[in-house]
């Protein structure tokens, strides 16, 4: 048939003119001609989805449904003057608006002005107000001042793309009805029926890349279909035609794009960006196309299958779900954040191709997960350490093994690739050494998506950051002379407070005590015994007592002095506590007292606080594991690997 000037497009021309005509959107279908066969018609509608699912379609064939000569029905008649009227546009009774264009406060009153009167052909007036979310504040109220007392002969048809911004008086108002995005299968029947009416073709993997690009919209589809038919012609277009006719990036670009920084194949990632350069295609759009295919790879891998998950042909579901059983979660899902990562600042760029040459080569040059695994083993390793527990060290060829473990990745590209465009075939990966040697270690530390933890690495320039020192402020002094009941020297004492369970929880916060089972230096036996005994019944008290300095026990009085007034304050009226007495009983001897003086004025500090003390304990503890992780080989490989140095250890 000709395409001259009188052609009209595809859309329009077959747009349905009843519900079974509808392609997709079966449950919206499905309740509205319920609804219209029991005679159960809403005064207001609402219609919400995406551009193109058929909202104003569907608006239309509901108008016919409800002005039809032949009554109210599912099945209008489609002939009479009135359904006539509603396709062409005509009859007045039925007035479509703009709610972009028509949406101030004035032309809702002119609407409340015309649902005023009587219909002048139909039995009901009809308002199909498209955009609605569009409409002013004032309008909506002014709106909602007819849906509060709707004349009975008026209806309201809305149809929206963005339903939350709709005030909620009126959503209450309507019977809503969401439409879906169609799925690529019913797109592409659809189409097929349209271009068989039309004595046109396209071929169906011509017809798959126009229903991908279409994003579950009929609408879009057709006209996509149309420019397909001008540019590439009549006869069939191939997908590849079908491609270059739309303007959109290939989907074997893509797939070899990924391929390439799967193995880290700098060069053919590059070359498909240059390809599409050279095509004029939007960066931002490879590169989230990238991203939708690691996407789908992740899914897969991690699931078993992407189906169910995506919108995909039969044969793009099996390449999937195949190559994606042949790499490694972990390594896909470190690929997807780096390619999302790239996306918003690809879209920002000056030079966008810049941009996503850059996040192409990121991925490329990941480190390999091997060394990953090998390092996460140290830290493991390391923390069994920190923690007391023996672990023999990592011989030399564990070592050994580890750094020279390939990439785990390294399987060859699924069989389903077309050949001509399929990345070259690596050699097949050897199976992966074993690395763990304790079964009771957890298997996933490291993630795959971030940099070791263990250390935070700056460049090999930066300035080294000045380890904490934890240097002791006040050491033990002698015992003063007039001390008439002389207490203990400061002897070395173990911290072992258990966790109270019936501390209040808005008190518990600061977790176990990390500095459980240290030893606890400068702490005057006795007196740790009496703030762990507290701090098994009342914890919050025992949290002030942490800060108490023992100044001496005089005549049964166990003085002591708080640096902080605040302390002081908070004890102070619960010294004669049955906690406090029953404490001091146990640790000092019958009848001891707790008295709070002032600090001394000389400064004689006989013994430091618990809490200084653990504070200490702590500080110490740091530096050995900080000293034990830099001499570690694994670490030191890290180091290596990095180029940087050790900034930072951490528990976790
Ligand atoms: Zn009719």
């Amino acid at each position: 048939m000709p395409r001259g000037v009188s052609y009209q497009v595809l859309a329009r021309k077959y747009r349905p003119q009843s519900f079974a005509d509808v392609a997709g959107q079966e449950a919206v279908v499905g309740t509205l001609m319920r609804a219209l066969d029991a005679g159960r018609v809403a005064h207001a509608f609402l219609f919400t989805g995406s551009r193109g699912v058929g909202k104003t379609t569907l608006a239309r064939i509901l108008a016919k449904c409800l002005v039809c000569a032949q009554g109210v029905s599912s099945k209008p008649c489609g002939t009479c003057t009135l359904c006539l009227g509603v396709a062409q546009g005509t009859l007045t009774d039925v007035v479509e608006i703009d709610g972009a264009s028509n949406n101030s406060v004035e032309q809702v009153r002119d609407l409340q002005e015309v649902a005023r009167f009587q219909p002048q052909l139909a039995r009901c007036k009809l308002f199909i107000i498209d955009e609605v979310h569009m409409l002013s504040s004032s309008a909506f109220n002014a709106l909602l001042k007819i849906l509060e007392e709707p004349p009975p002969h008026v209806k309201f048809i809305f149809a929206t793309t963005e339903p939350h911004k709709i005030p909620v008086t009126i959503l209450s108002r309507c019977q809503r009805y969401d439409f879906k995005r169609l799925p690529q299968q019913v797109i592409v029947g659809r189409l097929k029926q349209v271009l068989a009416l039309e004595q046109v073709a396209i071929s169906d993997g011509g017809l798959e890349v126009i229903a991908r690009a279409a994003e579950g919209g009929m609408r879009d589809a057709l006209s996509l279909a149309d420019q397909v038919l001008s540019f590439a012609g009549t006869a069939g277009a191939t997908a590849e035609q079908v491609t270059e006719a739309l303007g959109i990036i290939d989907r074997r670009s893509v797939v070899r794009a990924v391929e390439a920084v799967i193995r880290g194949d700098a060069k053919d990632a590059l070359a498909v960006v240059d390809a599409a350069w050279a095509r004029g295609h939007d960066q931002r759009q490879l590169l989230a196309a990238i991203a939708e295919e690691l996407r789908h790879l992740c899914v897969a891998n991690a699931t078993g299958s992407v189906r169910g998950f995506a919108d995909l042909t039969d044969e793009e579901l099996s390449r999937i779900d195949a190559r994606a059983r042949q790499l490694d979660g972990k390594d896909l899902t470190r690929l997807l954040g780096l390619a999302l990562d790239g996306i918003d600042p690809t879209a920002r760029a000056e030079d966008p191709r810049l941009s996503v040459e850059l996040v192409l080569l990121r991925m490329c040059g990941r480190p390999p997960l091997g060394d990953a695994l090998a390092i996460s083993e140290a830290i493991l390793r390391l923390e069994a350490l920190a923690k007391g527990k023996a672990v023999p060290p990592l011989s030399e060829a564990e070592v050994a093994r580890a750094a020279a473990q390939p990439r785990v990745v390294a399987a060859p590209p699924a069989p389903a690739l077309t050949p001509s465009t399929a990345p070259p075939v690596p050699p097949p990966a050897p199976p992966p050494a074993p690395l763990r040697s304790d079964p009771t270690v957890p298997p996933t530390l490291f993630d795959g998506e971030d940099p070791p933890v263990i250390a935070e690495v700056p460049s090999a320039t930066a300035p080294p950051a000045p380890h904490a020192e934890g240097e002791p402020e006040d050491e033990p002094e002698d015992m003063p002379e007039d001390n008439a009941a002389p207490v203990a020297a400061a002897a070395p004492a173990t911290a072992a407070r258990p966790a109270a369970p019936e501390a209040p929880a808005e008190e518990d916060e600061e977790g176990p005590d990390p500095a459980a089972g240290l030893p606890l230096e400068g702490v005057d036996a006795r007196f740790l015994a009496f703030v762990d005994q507290v701090a098994r019944s009342h914890r919050p008290m025992a949290m002030h007592l942490d800060h108490a300095r023992l100044l001496r026990t005089h005549d049964g009085a166990v003085e002591v002095f708080f640096p902080r007034e605040l302390h002081a304050r908070a004890l102070s009226a619960a010294v004669d506590a049955p906690v406090i007495k029953d404490a001091l009983d146990a640790a000092f001897g019958k009848g001891a007292r707790l008295v709070i003086v002032p600090p001394p004025a000389e400064s004689s500090q006989v013994h430091v606080s618990v809490a200084e003390a653990r504070e200490r304990a702590l500080a110490e503890a740091q530096r050995a594991l900080e000293q034990h992780a830099k001499s570690h080989p694994v670490v030191e490989k890290a180091v290596a690997l990095f180029g940087g140095e050790v900034r930072q250890v951490k528990r976790r």
